[in-house]
Formats: C-alpha cells, sequence, structure tokens
C-alpha cells in the first residue's frame, strides 16, 4: 500500500507526485497533465496469475496438435507448428524458420515461464529468488512474442489455399486464438508497479 511518501513520475509530462491509497478499481490521474498514472486492480496479481496459468496450458496445446490439414485427393496432410519449422529449416529457409521458431515459440514461452516463475511464489508470500533482474529480460522479451502475427498470417494463408484444397481447421488453431487473447490478458494483468510494490512487502 502507498504510504504516501513513495513518489511516482508521470509517463506522459515527468511531474513528480506523491503515490495516493486508491479506492478498488480507482485511477490515479496527474494534477498536470491529466494523464493516468496508476490504477488500482483489485486481486491484480491473481488475475494475471490466472490468466498465465491457462496460457500456458493453451501453449502446449498450440505446439502439440495440428494447426491445419488440407485434404488433397482424398488424403488429409495436416500440419503441427514444430513440424512446420523443421520443413522450413530443412529446406534452406532456416532464417524464416528461426524467426517463427523465435517469434511464436520461444519468446513467448520465455514471456509466459517469467510470469510464472514470478507470480507464481507472490501468491505464497514468498520472493523469487533473481526477481529484478527477470523483470527487466521480461520487458525486452515481451516485444519479440508475436503470436497475434502468426495467427494472422495462418488466416491469411488458409483463405488463400480455400481454393486449392479442402481446408480442415486443427484444434492448435482455435488454440493459437485463445492463446492469443489470453496472452495478451495477463501480459496487460501482470502490473509492474504491482509486481515491485508486493515485492517490496515480501521481502
Ligand atoms: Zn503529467
Amino acid at each position: 500500500m502507498p504510504d504516501g511518501n513513495q513518489l511516482i513520475a508521470c509517463h506522459e509530462c515527468d511531474l513528480l507526485q506523491r503515490e495516493v491509497a486508491l479506492p478498488e478499481g480507482g485511477v490515479a490521474r496527474c494534477a498536470r497533465c491529466g494523464g493516468i498514472l496508476f490504477r488500482s486492480h483489485p486481486q491484480g496479481l491473481e488475475r494475471a496469475l490466472a490468466f498465465t496459468l491457462a496460457a500456458l496450458v493453451l501453449f502446449i496445446i498450440s505446439n502439440t496438435f495440428p494447426i491445419v490439414g488440407l485434404e488433397v485427393n482424398g488424403d488429409l496432410i495436416q500440419a503441427t507448428l514444430l513440424g512446420t519449422v523443421h520443413m522450413l529449416y530443412r529446406d534452406g529457409m532456416w532464417i524464416v524458420a528461426g524467426l517463427v521458431m523465435f517469434t511464436t515459440v520461444l519468446a513467448p514461452l520465455a514471456h509466459i515461464l517469467g510470469m510464472l516463475y514470478i507470480l507464481a511464489p507472490l501468491r505464497f508470500g514468498r520472493r523469487p529468488p533473481n526477481s529484478a533482474a527477470l523483470i527487466r529480460v521480461l520487458t525486452e522479451v515481451k516485444y519479440w512474442g508475436m503470436v497475434e502475427v502468426f495467427v494472422l498470417g495462418v488466416l491469411v494463408s488458409l483463405v488463400k489455399l480455400a481454393d486449392l484444397a479442402k481446408i480442415v481447421p486443427g484444434i492448435a488453431l482455435w488454440s493459437f486464438a485463445g492463446l492469443m487473447i489470453l496472452f495478451t490478458a495477463a501480459t496487460v494483468a501482470f502490473d509492474q508497479r504491482q509486481v515491485w510494490q508486493k515485492l517490496g512487502e515480501v521481502a
């Protein structure tokens, strides 16, 4: 809880002002420019943890099951994400394979596991080791997860392929769509100000 001595700088105009205690769901605005300083999220970190756990489940489903199947002459050819990355790599398109692997698999996984590593112990009143360094890494890794770009790309390709073959949407296609929403929700709910505050309380 803010004790009235904590200072916060406005993100818009840099005015330094004292933090105040907010009612549930309240918003603190800058005295000079009216920009939002911070919001009160009741149980915000619990919500972030729930979204992150759900995102991890969908991440596993998305990477295990086929994204799409193409029915050509009665044969069903199914493609998983990792299988596609492997095929790109085998065909010599290793830069594309690396980009897909990094932005759609590794960066989102690192982001999800990093948030879990911080949120799960905090939920039980413990401080995870090296949390400060990890929060800084998370801030960087956040910009590299591009699940939504990938989902958009798949949808565009499906529309283009629809004339050539019968498209059978796979489980992973739906779970990727869900992952995109949950991942965004988890990232929004992971309020760094609240995380730092909680880390200070349990230290
Ligand atoms: Zn301001």
